[in-house]
């Protein structure tokens, strides 16, 4: 099954379950819009080569849709439509005034020089200059993007509509308007719900072993702040590879390390002077079988599905990448007792400081870094609050009480917009 109908399928299942009428769950199971456009870019060797690329707006009911754009030779118009889906529910349960929007283009951006990258992102821009725009599609950065392309895209809408729009895209550079915070945000999000998770499991931070997969701008943010609180990371991988060890790693090291050397080792590091600590090379599907007690997927969706899901030994599973754990991975994981902290509020932080970055953009207003921290933290807190008491409530897993606190909203505002109810009570 692809992506996206394996996420219409849960929405369906779960929506049902979780009382939501049929019509709502009718309008959720299409996109509103995907654009699928040619993008040609001038080569540094001087020819043009075209690339392909999909915009999709999923469902605006709650307000202008949002979501990231992504750079892999994996994109399809499947997968953003999936992505674009789980931003709708991700919106919801952070309760922003955005639906579910999504971006991508396939290519792999390790093969372009800098200047083929900037404009790749310019045209990409000029295809999709009418579908977006700050009241009505907002991107952001996804895998492999970042804050400079960012910069790139809304310097090329600026240029066309000639005039300032910072508010047409998030996570740009702060001097052209972004947010403080943003960086580390999905990451920090996704440390905040596994701290309020522990304070229910009544988890000892030290007593905590972590499996990371994904050592990226999710990854690194989540494992150093788990790390800073005594939680400890033995196992780490990227797209090269994973490493190992019973003792834990210094994430800083790590970091640090990989950032000048592309590569993934085990190092501490005082000064400018390393060693290495020892450890074990494994490969990424060991990682995710590990026993640990806690594992967390953040590269890329699927890794956890049909064929695995028995032998995943971590009860408890953050979900930081959007839908590492596919549909069919759901029952088996939930028959062995193991808990999942949903990707739709573990990962919701960056979209929720691209909210904050949106609104300052609005206002014309830059807020300090404590502030945005602060915010961060109140978002998040009260999406879990709502998701823990319909888990408590309903006796449903984690991931189902979060679509039936998002589904719910949702559904008060397509009806909101509605007629039904008129038509039922006939009074015409
Ligand atoms: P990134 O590009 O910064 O990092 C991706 C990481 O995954 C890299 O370390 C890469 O080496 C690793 N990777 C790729 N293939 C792998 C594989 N097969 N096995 C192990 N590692 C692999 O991307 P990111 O922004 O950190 O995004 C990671 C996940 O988090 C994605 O699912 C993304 O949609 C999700 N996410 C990101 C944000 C954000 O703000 N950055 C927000 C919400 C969700």
């Amino acid at each position: 099954m692809d992506v996206f109908k394996d996420a219409v399928s849960r929405l369906n299942r779960l929506g049902m379950e979780a009382g939501i009428d049929l019509e709502v769950l009718q309008t959720l199971n299409y996109p509103e819009q995907t654009v699928t456009a040619a993008l040609p870019v001038r080569m540094d060797n001087g020819r043009t080569e075209i690339f392909v690329g999909h915009r999709c707006r999923f469902n605006s009911a709650l307000g202008p849709t949002k979501g990231g754009i992504r750079y892999h030779p994996g994109v399809t118009v499947e997968e953003v439509q999936a992505l674009a889906l789980w931003m709708t529910i991700k919106c919801s349960l952070a309760n922003i005034p955005y639906g579910g929007g999504k971006g991508g283009v396939t290519v792999d951006p390790k093969s372009l020089s800098p200047m083929e990258l900037e404009r790749l992102s310019r045209s990409y821009m000029r295809a999709m200059v009418d579908v977006v725009g700050p009241c009505r599609d907002i991107p952001a950065p996804d895998v492999y993007t970042n804050a400079r392309i960012m910069g790139w895209m809304a310097d090329e809408y600026e240029r066309i509509k000639r005039q300032k729009e910072p508010g047409v895209i998030t996570g740009k550079p702060i001097e052209l308007g972004g947010s403080l915070g943003r960086d580390e945000a999905t990451g920090r999000g996704a440390y905040l719900v596994t701290r309020q998770l522990a304070q229910k499991l009544n988890w000892n931070p030290g007593d905590i072993r972590v499996a990371l997969q994904g050592f990226g701008n999710a990854g690194y943010h989540v494992a150093r702040l788990l790390h800073a609180d005594g939680y400890r990371i033995v196992a780490v991988s990227d797209s090269q590879g994973a490493i190992y060890s019973e003792k834990g790693f210094d994430v800083e090291s790590l970091y640090k390390y990989k950032q000048e050397q592309r590569k993934l080792e085990a190092v501490y590091c005082e000064g400018s002077v390393c060693s290495l600590q020892e450890h074990q090379r494994i490969s990424n599907e060991e990682l995710l079988e590990l026993d640990v007690d806690l594992l967390i997927p953040a590269a890329l969706e699927g890794v956890i599905n049909e064929s695995n899901a028995s032998r995943i030994k971590a009860p408890v599973i953050v979900e930081v990448a959007n839908g590492p754990i596919d549909s069919g991975a759901d029952a088996l994981l939930e028959q062995q007792g193991i808990q999942v902290l949903p990707d739709v509020l573990a990962n919701a932080g960056g979209v929720v400081v691209s909210y904050f970055e949106w609104v300052q953009n609005r206002q014309g207003w830059a807020w300090g870094l404590e502030q945005v921290r602060e915010r961060l933290q109140e978002t998040l807190a009260e999406a879990f609050d709502n998701m823990w008491q319909v888990h408590k409530d309903e006796g449903v897993p984690l991931r189902n009480a979060a679509y039936a606190v998002a589904l719910r909203r949702i559904s008060k505002a397509i009806s909101s917009h509605g007629t039904q109810e008129y038509f039922q009570n006939g009074e015409g």
